[in-house]
């Protein structure tokens, strides 16, 4: 009989590796390309997939297995496979799923390089996306037609944070029967798990909040197992999986993610209301903020506001160069989710490949700062933006 679930926190730290003769207490790291076989009938039966066991670790391996195992109860998903980053991550889910002529409905307000993705590359293979306003729900079905295959969306977005309802989308997904995804990336699963609200499959690049020290790349997509499946069997050819030691670090990782996200939460939070009533700050966004357009969806669909802030410098582009010219404890660094508080100027670094145009259409205007919030002492973090502030 299947064990009843634990919580979160439980199944984050307690899913585990079975151990070896050694009976260590951590997992051991599993540094091989390949697996033995024992005699010529498991060779064969091995590769027939008569069995479950690892054969080589393009497709398999034991430290990826458990890091896939722990996000998919950590999501709530049947199956999972690991991605050497968030980007292989979302171009092998997308490769799998779709052929010439099929069509994406996505939220404008996606990830940089996700965006690149559909807008430079999916239309040499004749794949073509429609954009909906994250703001406006309402013009999503208008969207969809016969072709559409996908529904695509990101939420809290990166970097305006704005939030879309996940129940609507769900519902328009299901009503149309679209394959719905979700790149989770910004709430982690420990804030929101997007299959509750219909997703089929959530991605994540792991490089963030699941690691959430700066030291990996890594990417993961879980969910419904048939559609995991397909991918799985792209992903083995082609070759974009985790390596076994990043898996090992990530599963460490995710043993924390609880405490860790509940104080960038409540670091980001009490900064966000800092930020609010300055007099050289011309507008603050952050999901549990009572002042967020989205407040409400916010709180009905996360455990809480996330790791990121953005906000607007009085005086532009001159005056937000100059705040990140005075910056001294923070990093200026295009990452996020880190235990360091990190600030980024997405104009010039994750949103530089967007049109000027583009980038104003999801809301990023040339002044906006990004900072995660990070782990260090909140006094420390508002005194650097302080002084930074002049
Ligand atoms: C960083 C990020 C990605 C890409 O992940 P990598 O690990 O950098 O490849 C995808 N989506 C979102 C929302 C991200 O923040």
């Amino acid at each position: 009989m299947r064990k009843q679930g634990k919580q979160f926190e439980t199944e984050a730290i307690r899913t585990q590796m079975e151990r070896t003769q050694f009976l260590e207490h951590s997992s051991p790291m599993y540094l091989t390309s390949s697996f033995v076989f024992e005699d010529a009938e498991d060779m064969r039966a091995s590769f027939a997939e008569e069995k479950e066991r690892n054969i080589y670790s393009r497709y398999s391996n034991p430290n990826s297995s458990e890091f896939i195992e722990k996000v998919c109860k950590m999501e709530g998903a049947e199956d999972g496979f690991a991605f050497a980053s968030g980007m292989a991550a979302v171009f092998s889910t997308f490769a799998t799923l779709l052929e010439s002529g099929d069509h994406i409905v996505s939220s404008k307000s996606i990830f940089g390089s996700t965006h690149t993705l559909f807008t430079q590359f999916f239309p040499k293979w004749n794949i073509h996306t429609s954009y909906f306003d994250a703001h406006n729900l309402d013009t999503v079905e208008g969207l969809i037609t016969p072709k559409t295959k996908i529904l695509y969306a990101e939420s809290p977005t990166n970097p305006g944070v704005d939030i879309l309802d996940l129940e609507v989308l769900g519902k328009i997904a299901k009503k149309h029967g679209l394959i719905f995804i979700i790149d989770n990336c910004f709430a982690s699963p420990y804030l929101q798990q997007p299959i509750k609200f219909g997703a089929d499959l959530v991605i994540h690049s792991g490089t963030k909040l699941m690691d959430g020290q700066g030291r990996v790349l890594a990417g993961i997509t879980v969910g419904n197992h048939e559609l995991v499946d397909k991918i799985y069997r792209f992903a083995r050819i082609t070759g974009p999986t985790l390596s076994p030691f990043n898996a090992w670090l990530l599963s460490k990782s995710l043993e924390t993610l609880a405490v860790r996200v509940d104080k960038h939460c409540a670091n980001a939070l009490v900064l966000a209301t800092y930020l609010e009533n300055h007099n050289k700050i011309e507008w603050v966004k952050y999901p549990f903020l009572k002042s967020h357009p989205q407040h409400e969806i916010a709180k009905k669909q996360m455990k809480a506001g996330g790791c990121v802030v953005a906000f607007g410098v009085k005086g532009g582009l001159e005056a937000g160069r100059k705040f990140f010219d005075n910056i001294e404890l923070l990093s200026l660094s295009a990452n996020l989710g880190d235990s360091r508080s990190i600030v980024t100027h997405p104009t010039s670094t994750t949103h530089s490949k967007l049109t000027k145009e583009e980038r104003e259409a999801v809301g990023i205007s040339d002044g906006m700062v990004r900072i995660s919030v990070g782990l260090e002492h909140i006094d420390d973090i508002i005194a650097d933006i302080e002084q930074a502030l002049g």
